[in-house]
């Protein structure tokens, strides 16, 4: 009995495929994929690896060189609310150079909302292609990671310790928030100190 579909077994052999591409690492537009933080390293030769974060079905994971991140903060904006599903986003951002995909660019998918495109360009959110986990916005030099996915190791209170580091300096974009959040750090009414600083009802200060 014949069967529809792709048996492998039946028909010519395919042509040798892409044999008139070039290399992907010649690319000129594919450059990125060999700067940090896609560059492919030996992670423990180069440098102690201090976290790793992964993906929820775990293809994408990355490792982190600092123990802590050069800041971070609670984004309320409405965009933030409905790229993660959440009432806000936590992000920590990390020079590109402190973060490296185990696999490169390889499983993941970008999406630049200025461009409105998946083609890859900085600034860009960076997912799971099978999951479709969100794993960072990647800007010009920095990555916005979300400390959710950082796998931390030890008993709860050694976890809660490491998880202090990622505390939130500050919540912008406060004005538009689901929630009031009582925890008296400081609250910027929009994007940064140049905007008004709330109190947590909200109420200019
Ligand atoms: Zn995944
Ligand atoms: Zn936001």
């Amino acid at each position: 009995m014949a069967e529809m579909g792709c048996s492998g077994t039946e028909g010519p052999l395919p042509p040798p495929a892409f044999t008139n591409n070039p290399p992907e690492n010649t690319l000129e537009s594919e450059h990125w994929k060999h700067r940090p933080p896609y560059e492919r390293q030996s992670h423990e030769k180069v440098w102690p690896v201090q976290f790793r974060a992964y993906c929820l079905c775990r293809k994408i994971s990355y490792v982190l060189k600092q123990d802590r991140p050069l800041d971070a903060k609670f984004c309320h904006c409405r965009g933030c609310q409905v790229l993660h599903g959440a009432p806000f986003q936590w992000a920590a951002i990390f020079h590109k150079e402190d973060v490296s995909f185990d696999h490169g660019a390889s499983g993941l998918n970008f999406y630049s909302s200025s461009m409105n495109s998946q083609e890859y360009s900085t600034p860009t959110k960076v997912s799971c292609a099978y999951c479709h986990t969100l794993i960072m916005d990647e800007g010009r030099n920095t990555c916005l990671l979300f400390p959710q996915l950082i796998d931390f190791e030890g008993t709860l209170d050694e976890q809660r310790k490491q998880r202090d580091q990622f505390q939130p300096s500050c919540h912008i974009f406060y004005e538009q928030r689901i929630m009031d959040i009582p925890d008296g750090i400081k609250k910027w009414s929009g994007m940064n100190e140049k905007t008004q600083i709330l109190n947590d009802a909200g109420h200019p200060i």
